[in-house]
C-alpha cells in the first residue's frame, strides 16, 4: 500500500470459486482518488473485469463487496458498505447497501474490497482472517435458513467472524434473493443473494486484527464529536421510532403505495405506523459506531406469532408487506419480516411481487387453479405469508414469481404486464413518485 493512503488498507482480495485460487492486488491511489467511496471503487472494477453481455447467473459475474474511506472508523453512519453486481432482475447494474458490523473487519483484515468470480464445484463458504483466507465447505450449510448460517458459522469459527449469508431463496436463485448479516441487516437489493446461490456460495466470514488511520486524528476527532452533537438532535426521530417514522410522511403527502400501487393511502395506517409498530419494540441496535441506533428489535409476546423477534420491521417492509398488499394486521408483518430475513428474501421486491399476484387473481387473471386454491386477495395476510415460503422453495405459483414482477408478469401473461409496476425490472420501494 501506498503510505499516503489513509482511510484505505491498500488491498483487494479476489477469489475464484472456479479455480480455487485466491490472490490479493494492491488497490491504486489514483483509483481511489478517482472513483470514492465504496459503489465508485465496486464500479471501476466491474466496468474493468466483467464481459459485455454476460447473464446474472453466469460464473463470471462478480459479487463486490467494497468499502469507502470511513469504513473502519468508529463514526455514526459510517457502517455501510456495498456489494456490486450484475442485478438478476435488470440484467444491468446491480448496486445494494448494508450496514452492521462486516465493512470494518474487512478492513481490519486489510481489504478494501472482495471480489468473488466463478462457481465452486460444491457448496462452500469463505472464511477470512487476515491473510489467512480459505475456501470451505459448506455442504452441511446448504438448506439452512440464512440466520442459522450465521449462527452455524459463527459457533465453529468464532463469535468475532463477521457473517454474509444467503437463505434457501439464494439457493433456489430467487431472482430478488438477498444476503443477510448480523441477523437483521441486508444487502436487499437487486438479487445480490440469487448472484451468490449461482456461484455455490453459501457464506462469506472475516475478521482481521489491523487498524485504519486517518490522515489528521485530531481534525477527524473534532469531526467526530461535531458529528455525534448533530446526530443526537437532527435525528432525534430516527433515534427514537427508527425508518417505521417515515410513514407519517409518506402517509400525509399521499404517497404511501397501497394495494399494488393503485393507491397512496392506506386506511390501515394507524395499525402499522411508527407508534403501533414501538408497541413490539424491546430495544433498540446501532450498526458499529453509530450514535443513532436506528435498528429496532422487535418481539411478539402473544397470539399466534409469540415468540417472533426481528430487527424491524423497517418502514419498507411495512409498505411492501403491509399497505401494498393491503394488510393492517402488523403482527403478521412482523412474521412476515422475520420469514424473509430467514429465507433470504428481499421484503421490497417479495412484497410488490406478491401484491402484484393479488391484482392478477382480484381481476381474474390467476385463477384458483394458477395458485394451488390459495386465496390471493389484498387484505390476506395468511396469503402473504403462504406465499414467500413458495416463493422461497419455487414451488406452484411460487416459482413464477420468483423470477421477479417483470419477468413473471411475462410468464404469467393475459394482460397482466399492465399491472407489473417496476422499473426495469427492479420493483420500486415505498415512495408514489406520482405524488413527489
Ligand atoms: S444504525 Fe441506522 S443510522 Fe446508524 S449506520 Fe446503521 S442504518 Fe445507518
Amino acid at each position: 500500500m501506498e503510505t499516503s493512503l489513509y482511510g484505505y488498507s491498500g488491498k483487494i482480495l479476489w477469489i475464484d470459486l472456479s479455480k480455487n485460487k485466491i490472490t490479493s492486488k494492491p488497490l491504486r491511489k489514483e483509483t481511489v482518488l478517482r472513483y470514492i467511496g465504496g459503489k465508485g471503487l465496486g464500479a471501476k472494477i466491474m466496468y474493468d473485469e466483467v464481459p459485455a453481455g454476460i447473464s446474472p447467473f453466469d460464473p463470471s459475474n462478480p459479487i463486490i463487496l467494497a468499502t469507502g474511506p470511513v469504513n473502519g472508523f468508529v463514526l455514526s453512519g459510517a457502517a455501510k458498505f456495498c456489494a456490486v453486481f450484475k442485478s438478476p432482475l435488470t440484467e444491468a447494474w446491480g448496486e445494494s447497501q448494508c450496514g452492521g458490523y462486516f465493512a470494518p473487519q474487512m478492513k481490519y483484515a486489510g481489504y478494501d474490497a472482495i471480489v468473488i468470480v466463478g462457481r465452486a464445484k460444491r457448496p462452500s463458504y469463505i472464511l477470512v482472517e487476515d491473510e489467512d483466507v480459505k475456501i470451505m465447505d459448506a455442504t452441511h450449510l446448504w438448506g439452512m435458513d440464512a440466520l442459522e448460517t450465521e449462527e452455524a458459522i459463527k459457533k465453529d469459527q468464532g463469535k468475532r467472524f463477521q457473517v454474509l449469508s444467503i437463505g434457501p431463496a439464494g439457493e433456489n436463485l430467487v431472482r430478488f434473493a438477498c444476503i443477510n448479516h448480523a441477523g437483521g441487516r441486508q444487502l436487499g437489493r437487486c438479487g445480490a443473494g440469487a448472484v451468490m446461490g449461482s456461484k455455490k456460495l453459501k457464506a462469506v466470514a472475516v475478521q482481521g486484527s489491523g487498524t485504519v488511520e486517518a490522515a489528521r486524528p485530531e481534525a477527524f476527532e473534532e469531526f467526530r464529536r461535531w458529528l455525534n452533537e448533530e446526530v443526537k438532535e437532527k435525528l432525534k426521530v430516527l433515534r427514537e421510532l427508527g425508518t417505521s417514522a417515515i410513514m407519517a410522511a409518506t402517509y400525509s403527502t399521499k404517497t404511501l403505495p397501497t394495494r399494488n400501487w393503485t393507491e397512496g393511502t392506506f386506511e390501515g395506517f394507524e395499525r402499522i405506523n411508527a407508534e403501533a409498530v414501538m408497541r413490539f419494540v424491546k430495544r433498540s441496535k446501532a450498526c458499529y459506531g453509530c450514535l443513532v441506533a436506528c435498528g429496532k428489535i422487535s418481539r411478539i409476546d402473544s397470539g399466534p406469532y409469540a415468540g417472533t423477534e426481528v430487527e424491524g420491521p423497517e418502514y419498507e417492509t411495512l409498505f411492501a408487506l403491509g399497505s401494498l398488499c393491503g394488510i393492517d394486521y402488523l403482527e403478521s408483518i412482523i412474521k412476515a419480516n422475520e420469514l424473509c430475513d430467514r429465507l433470504g428474501l428481499d421484503t421490497i421486491s417479495a412484497g410488490n411481487v406478491i401484491a402484484f399476484s393479488m391484482e392478477c387473481y382480484e381481476k381474474g387473471i390467476l385463477t384458483d387453479k394458477d395458485t394451488g386454491g390459495i386465496k390471493l386477495e389484498f387484505g390476506n395476510h395468511a396469503a402473504v405469508l403462504t406465499m414467500l415460503e413458495k416463493i422461497a422453495y419455487r414451488q406452484g405459483i411460487g416459482d413464477v414469481l420468483a423470477e421477479g414482477v417483470k419477468k413473471a408478469s411475462k410468464i404469467i401473461g393475459k394482460g397482466a404486464e399492465k399491472f407489473a409496476v417496476h422499473v426495469k425490472g427492479l420493483e420500486p420501494p415505498g415512495y408514489d413518485p406520482r405524488g413527489l
